[in-house]
């Protein structure tokens, strides 16, 4: 079983028998249930990973902040990144340095690998992660534009379900992430990285409508920020 749980924007905290892991924790954006470390410290008392795809600020969000509060919390990212942020609060032994296409066990049955995402970033490459659980993997795609070795990832790493952004603009919009899906064909796909500020308005509906008559077989699902799903 894995739980997901959609913050807004790109923050995702993802469930797994071993482990919770927050991915890209900007946990205060303007979707998100939580408007402070603190608040949301008050539903998670541990974090065990905090992943994040890239440093612009609203995937690194509030990481170095977590990372104090939560003293048992690892990062994990890029390797230039990941060591940015664990020397930022003094805390380089817990920091998970990793690259593009290596897999790394996190735990018995957990194990990452980071992919490449068509994007920029001031220190180390920008990526997507595929996060393996006991039976089922989510490819969180970071921010992206559209391409063709998304269908390596589908072929290597058979993602149950991809998490898109399509706000446009910075990243995929509706039709680059229609064809993303594509080209990745998960069981099921969930938009991200959409509605938090005026340049990535957009509407999921309209993704949902184009995926329905493009590839049936996936089927998409439209979280509200808080909400929780169950795969
Ligand atoms: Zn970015």
């Amino acid at each position: 079983m894995v739980l997901i749980r959609w913050l807004g924007h790109a923050a995702f905290i993802i469930g797994v028998d071993e482990a919770t892991i927050l991915i890209d924790p900007w946990i205060t954006n303007p979707l998100s249930p939580y408007r402070s470390v603190d608040s949301f410290a008050k539903d998670y008392k541990s974090v065990d990973y905090i992943i994040v795809t890239h440093d612009h600020g609203d995937h690194v969000g509030e990481a170095a902040e977590l990372l104090s509060k939560f003293k048992s919390s690892r990062i994990v990212a890029v390797f230039e990144l990941a060591e940015e942020l664990a020397k930022k609060v003094g805390a380089i032994e817990r920091s998970i340095p990793v690259n593009i296409g290596g897999r790394v066990r996190l735990e018995k049955n957990l194990e990452v690998v980071f992919t490449p995402a068509f994007h920029s970033s001031s220190k180390g490459a920008p990526t997507g992660v595929v996060i393996f659980s006991k039976n089922k993997s989510l490819y969180h795609a970071g921010d992206t534009g559209v391409f063709g070795d998304m269908k390596l990832i589908a072929e290597l790493y058979r993602p149950y379900v991809a998490l898109l952004p399509i706000g446009g603009h910075f990243t995929m919009g509706i039709e680059e992430a229609v064809k993303a899906v594509e080209l990745i064909r998960p069981r099921m796909a969930i938009p991200m990285h959409y509605n938090t500020f005026n340049a990535v308005f957009t509407d999921p509906q309209l993704f949902a409508k184009l995926v329905k008559e493009r590839v049936p077989e996936v089927e998409v699902r439209i979280l509200n920020p808080g909400q929780y799903l169950e795969i």
